[in-house]
């Protein structure tokens, strides 16, 4: 089925073919129909359609907001007031949240309707949203393979039409390597353009809230929306935020693109992804782009270094669940030593639980410098090359994932495995930088491929713009 964008949408809206009551009903029966795939954890239809309602009278009024009527769903490590909010986490077991996160509080400003909270990870950690409290969420594609993680619920909620638009949180790849598994486009912006008030940390300097979609056209609209200063969040950059739903029309150059020597010999890289990469490459190429390849020296120590710096701050983050104020607390304590740690031991997953350990022994007294300071500073020189290559290229082209969406298991036995699923995505949030990946072609066995392209700080324009080039030409 092809997916309508949201100006589709809005247009039968503005001309009566459609009200928003309907197009909820239609998310929700679909909702209803694929609950297998453990998408969604919260669905609040009642309340959608009770809005839906209200929109329908302002679309009438012309008083409805640049979002009226598009569906949207949210990871579960977003605020969304008075409604639960839980990471997908034991610990955070009856916990309501008290204030929207900025990003949802500006879609409901414009009219979007939130139709529920959608399953991860827990906290975030992961790659196949095998680490949640409440179960994996399957790819609609293949339910015997996994949506991608930690933002899996988001992606297969768009994928399977349950949604038109997803909020999900990108610490190391989670919204673009969820939408390579499956076939959506996935955009984390540069670190600082996005509020992260409201968004449950993981990892503090990583953490970003990115979109999903199937359009584009459709992400840039909701980037408009979301991004820009916010006195919440003095980390968010005060750099004006471009009309990127409309300068995605506008006349571009020839681009000039480099792709990393490393990424292309990597063994890791399924040979189906390297011939869509390799194709793609001089696709372009025959299109006039100058596209060159070029080394980066530091590639091995992108992956460490990011598990190393993550780690230790999800170790300091997630100290603040200790049962004593919110969410879980364990019937089984004596005295406040044994609070914390049975509340701690039995509200964590295995996965979180290794990822607080591991974060502590690199933050320990005897081993900082010679891990945690050490990460920083290669962070600050894989982020100083990759200035270096934006001062030549406009983007760099990378793989998504190093394969296609993997049978659930496959990787769960091994923690290290799992983390080289990241091993294209993490580069994005070591540097800072933008990313976005869209779908390129398919494997044999008809899972998408998705490519992704950087970018240098605020550069989110060209890259949508660019983006929606390859797709448009993508045959249909
Ligand atoms: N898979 C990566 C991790 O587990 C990235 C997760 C994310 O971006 N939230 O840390």
């Amino acid at each position: 089925m092809q997916h309508r964008s949201y100006s589709q949408i809005r247009k039968q809206l503005e001309e009566g073919q459609l009200t928003c009551v309907e197009l909820i009903k239609n998310h929700l029966a679909v909702i209803d129909q694929k609950n297998s795939l453990n998408a969604f954890l919260s669905v609040y239809g009642n309340e959608a359609i009770a809005r839906a309602i209200e929109v329908d009278q302002k679309i009438k009024n012309h008083t409805a907001g640049k979002l009226a009527g598009l569906v949207v769903g949210i990871k579960d490590l977003l605020c969304y007031k008075d409604h639960p909010l839980q990471g997908s986490s034991k610990i955070l077991s009856g916990f309501i949240s008290q204030f929207n996160a900025t990003a949802v509080q500006r879609l409901l400003d414009e009219d979007a309707i939130i139709i529920g909270r959608q399953n991860c990870d827990e906290f975030g950690m992961g790659s196949s949203n095998e680490n949640s409290a409440f179960a994996p969420v399957l790819n609609d594609l293949d339910n015997s393979r996994v949506s991608g993680g930690s933002s899996g619920g988001s992606a297969v909620a768009v994928q399977a039409g349950m949604c038109q638009v997803s909020l999900g949180t990108d610490t190391g790849g989670s919204v673009r390597q969820p939408a390579a598994f499956c076939g959506l486009v996935g955009l984390k912006p540069t670190y600082s353009r996005i509020s992260r008030y409201g968004l449950a940390a993981y990892a503090s300097s990583f953490d970003c809230i990115g979109i999903l979609a199937n359009h584009v056209e459709d992400i840039a609209l909701v980037l408009e929306v979301i991004a820009g200063a916010d006195e919440m969040d003095s980390t968010v950059s005060r750099k004006e935020v471009p009309s990127y739903s409309t300068e995605i029309y506008t006349h571009q150059k020839k681009f000039k693109i480099a792709y990393f020597r490393e990424n292309i010999e990597s063994d890791s890289l399924q040979e189906e992804i390297k011939s869509i990469f390799t194709d793609t490459i001089q696709k372009l190429k025959s299109d006039q782009y100058v596209v060159e390849p070029i080394n980066f020296p530091l590639n091995e120590y992108v992956l460490p270094t990011y598990y190393i710096l993550a780690t230790a701050e999800a170790s300091s983050n997630l100290s603040r669940y200790d049962g004593v104020r919110f969410g879980y607390r364990s019937p089984h304590t004596k005295d406040l030593s044994s609070l914390y740690k049975k509340t701690r031991s039995e509200g964590f997953g295995k996965e979180v639980q290794r990822r607080i350990m591991l974060g502590t022994f690199v933050l320990s007294a005897s081993y900082y410098d010679a891990y945690y300071t050490k990460a920083q500073k290669v962070r600050r020189l894989i982020r100083d090359q990759m200035k270096k290559i934006f001062a030549h290229y406009d983007f760099i082209l990378m793989p998504t994932t190093p394969t296609t969406a993997f049978k659930i298991g496959e990787h769960s036995s091994d923690p290290v495995e799992m983390y080289l699923a990241d091993l294209f995505s993490v580069q994005a949030n070591v540097a800072g930088i933008p990313a976005i990946s869209i779908p390129c072609g398919e494997d044999k066995q008809g899972l998408p491929v998705g490519l992704q392209l950087l970018a240098d700080d605020f550069e989110e324009c060209k890259l949508l713009k660019f983006s929606k080039t390859i797709l448009d030409q993508r045959p249909h």
